[in-house]
């Protein structure tokens, strides 16, 4: 009697030993760490949203740093305080994730914007760059080195995405197949662990962690501090698009274009199905000012391939690059009557996105839930994605933009932590929806996933090789599949970088744990 009354007492004990692991509780000893900014107990809310618009975990504590110091000095108090106490950190830059990647479950959220490292800095010179704070929004960065005469050389399509952010990704946009992407420029990084030591970083110095962090989805390090290459910036861009009916000769061209070197400085694509109308008001930032051939032209709801170039110059050399666009656009297999030009700075250019953002904010149709799905798609198996998906399981794009554009592969570092397909050139595609709150017919999200989820049974049944871009798994197996041969690898930099797995918990690839082994 008195041995099962123990065994009882025993069990008990183990129960709430487990609970107590399993629930972090915040430590009242953050409240005094020696750091120059705050924490937030209550205004918490915020760090459970993001982009996406469908997921929600609410953290313990918000850490609004003032430096890399008050990062370095959080996360090593929870690196100290062992896997015991279940404790995770997560970066939050602008919360542009789509599934929560940024948030932490009763965590702590770094607001990254918070930061306030030293200025951004522009270096000019033969081999110009910008050192800046992981927190920076691109189109700071845009706006400062303007003042110089130079820009980065690679972007993403909206520019109010934070430095740390895309960095983790890749960050992918049309001047990607000849500069290739974010992380094919950036010269050297300042990063956190998962230790809470702060390390300098580049292709010669710590060099396993520098690719590590690179496309390594926040999983090594937080990044406070990047240095980034620029060019000289132009100040003008000839914007043009052009339609096909047929997919093959689309998609030649597109890939002929990015395989030679002085053709255009942008090459991106979209797709239309089921529109009718002017084909001027389906994207709002561009406004072209057409032949009245091209601006008569109508879809009839035919499926249509959107090729897009932009082509930049300096006013002085209108006349040459004119010539070179005409040259260029000769050895296209368009639809002949369907040339839409347009000439806009090249700030309006890069920052088009952020005008269709103004738009649909002003309408309340920005902050809807967005269930995007990325793909990365081998060259080979890009024709059979597109007959099955534009063919059979999408039967319109009014629920947002379709982007499909070739890259090419050797212009990616197969150092960094980025998983791509196997193949020299690979397409990037883009199902960006929003979905209608509260709809249940074809603009509602449930209809929008399960159409999600038919081009993932697809890609998958049909074994045509293709990567997540932005991946989200919830299963082990899920995550070990996306990385293939890079499995081991991957855990391996987490087991030196972050062995306790404390960074970044909404990514849900690995739980905080006693230290990771092979
Ligand atoms: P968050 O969403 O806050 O964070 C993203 C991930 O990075 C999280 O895991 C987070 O923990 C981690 N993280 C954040 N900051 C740091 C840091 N300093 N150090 C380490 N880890 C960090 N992507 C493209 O490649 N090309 C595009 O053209 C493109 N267009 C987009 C357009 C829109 C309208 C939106 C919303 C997104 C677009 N994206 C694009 C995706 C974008 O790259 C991701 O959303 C990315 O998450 C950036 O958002 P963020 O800076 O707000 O970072």
């Amino acid at each position: 009697m008195h041995f099962l009354r123990n065994l009882i007492i025993l069990f008990l004990i183990c129960i709430a030993i487990k609970i107590n692991l399993c629930v972090p509780t915040i430590p009242s000893s953050l409240k005094t760490l020696p750091i120059d900014g705050h924490f937030d107990f209550k205004q918490v809310h915020h760090a459970a949203k993001d982009f996406g618009n469908r997921y929600s975990f609410l953290p313990s504590a918000v850490l609004h740093p003032k430096s890399a110091s008050d990062i370095a000095t959080t996360v090593k108090h929870i690196w100290e305080m062992g896997p015991g106490s279940h404790l995770t950190v997560a970066a939050r830059g602008h919360g542009h994730s789509l599934q929560g990647q940024a948030q932490a479950h009763r965590g702590v959220v770094i607001n990254m914007e918070s930061l306030q490292g030293p200025k951004m800095k522009v270096h000019t010179g033969n081999f110009p760059y910008v050192d800046v704070s992981g927190s920076e929004l691109w189109i700071n960065i845009l706006h400062e080195t303007l003042k110089h005469g130079l820009a980065p050389k690679s972007w993403t399509d909206y520019l109010h995405l934070t430095v740390g952010g895309t960095l983790s990704n890749a960050g992918i946009s049309g001047q990607a197949f000849r500069h290739g992407p974010q992380i094919s420029n950036v010269r050297q990084l300042e990063v956190v662990t998962g230790k809470g030591e702060v390390v300098n970083c580049s292709e010669k110095q710590n060099s396993d962690l520098f690719y590590s962090v690179l496309g390594g989805l926040g999983q090594f390090g937080i990044i406070t501090r990047a240095r980034i290459s620029l060019e000289p910036a132009p100040k003008m861009v000839k914007w043009i698009r052009v339609l096909y009916t047929d997919f093959a000769t689309f998609a030649k061209d597109q890939e002929m274009l990015i395989s030679g070197e002085s053709t255009f400085d942008y090459i991106e694509g979209f797709v239309i199905i089921n529109r009718t109308g002017l084909l001027n008001n389906w994207r709002s930032s561009f406004n072209p000012n057409d032949s009245a051939q091209a601006s008569h032209f109508k879809s009839d709801g035919r499926t249509l391939f959107c090729l897009e170039l932009a082509k930049y110059f300096n006013p002085e050399e209108m006349a040459i690059v004119n010539q070179e666009i005409m040259t260029s656009l000769s050895q296209l297999n368009h639809i002949p009557s369907t040339l839409f030009q347009s000439q806009v700075p090249y700030i309006e250019f890069l920052d088009r996105v952020h005008i269709s953002e103004i738009k649909l904010r002003s309408k309340g149709l920005w902050e809807v839930p967005h269930p995007w799905l990325n793909l990365l798609i081998p060259r080979s198996n890009i024709h059979i994605f597109a007959q099955q998906v534009f063919g059979n399981i999408l039967t319109n794009t009014s629920n947002g933009p379709i982007l499909i554009y070739p890259v090419n592969k050797s212009k990616w570092d197969n150092r960094t932590s980025v998983v791509l397909p196997e193949e020299d050139v690979f397409y990037l595609v883009a199902f960006l929806s929003s979905a209608a709150p509260s709809s249940t017919g074809s603009d509602g999200l449930e209809h929008i996933l399960s159409q999600n989820k038919r081009i993932l049974e697809l890609c998958e049944i049909d074994g045509l090789g293709v990567k997540q871009y932005l991946p989200h798994y919830s299963t082990n197996g899920e995550w070990r599949s996306h990385f293939g041969p890079q499995w081991e690898a991957f855990v391996h930099r987490k087991s030196t970088y972050d062995p306790l797995a404390i960074l970044a918990p909404g990514q849900r690839i690995f739980q905080k744990a006693a230290p990771l082994s092979l």
